[in-house]
């Protein structure tokens, strides 16, 4: 199923570069490179590819400005980082640039090809019901886009629309954090709780009249969140 899949690689060492190819061409991905991060958005604009692994820290631009770039043109493109910064800075301002998952190097083939696959299965679900209202803002879940009244659209990553669809699916009733992260983030990606309480505050700061009082998303006290119209 996953095999027309393409994948464009952006990362200016040669060996990672060639090792990361080799790998992904071995699970039956179609890759493309770039080593340079002006080069990788030319690709990306004119070949479209399934989904992007882009190096953090490139010779021209660094990572996060090219995912901020490739999420204007490419807004549904799915994203992941790839860096050798662990510090929980770096994922966070990496994710709010757009990415939709990361991993830290040194990483294990097996790993990124099972994040690869998740994000793909994920984008293969199909959505019942791609746009709902949420008190002042329409989402729209097929565009990941997101419109508060009388304000500009804004995009959403990937995992703020599958955090939506996902609560969104169970309006009214609580969900607990295991369960959106099993069911969301997915058990290889090994995510910490924080990542969902990451997420939840940067969907409040959009959605919500006052993030600090939501009405919206509920924190339900040592369980997880509730969404309420
Ligand atoms: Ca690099």
């Amino acid at each position: 199923m996953d095999t027309k899949r393409t994948i464009l690689v952006i990362e200016d060492e040669p060996h990672i570069l060639l090792g990361l190819k080799d790998a992904l061409e071995f699970e039956g991905f179609s890759v493309l490179s770039a080593g340079s991060g002006k080069a990788g958005l030319g690709v990306a604009q004119k070949e479209r590819p399934d989904a992007v692994l882009l190096d953090l820290m490139l010779p021209d631009l660094n990572g996060y400005q090219v995912c901020e770039e490739l999420r204007r043109t490419s807004p549904l493109v799915p994203i992941i980082m790839l860096t050798a910064k662990s510090q929980e800075a770096d994922k966070i301002r990496g994710l709010e640039a757009g990415a939709d998952d990361y991993v830290t190097k040194p990483f294990s083939i097996g790993e990124l090809v099972a994040r690869i696959r998740a994000i793909f299965r994920r984008t293969q679900r199909p959505s019942e019901a791609p746009t709902f209202r949420l008190g002042e803002a329409t989402i729209n879940l097929a565009a990941h886009s997101l419109q508060r009244d009388g304000k500009r659209a804004e995009q959403l990553s990937f995992y703020e629309v599958e955090l939506l669809r996902f609560l969104h699916e169970r309006q009214g009733q609580a969900v607990g954090r295991d369960e959106l992260l099993d069911k969301i983030w997915g058990l290889e990606a090994s995510p910490t709780n924080r990542t969902i309480d990451n997420f939840v505050v940067k969907l409040r700061k959009k959605i919500e009249k006052s993030p600090d009082k939501p009405v919206h998303i509920l924190t339900v006290y040592g369980f997880g969140y509730k969404l309420v119209d």
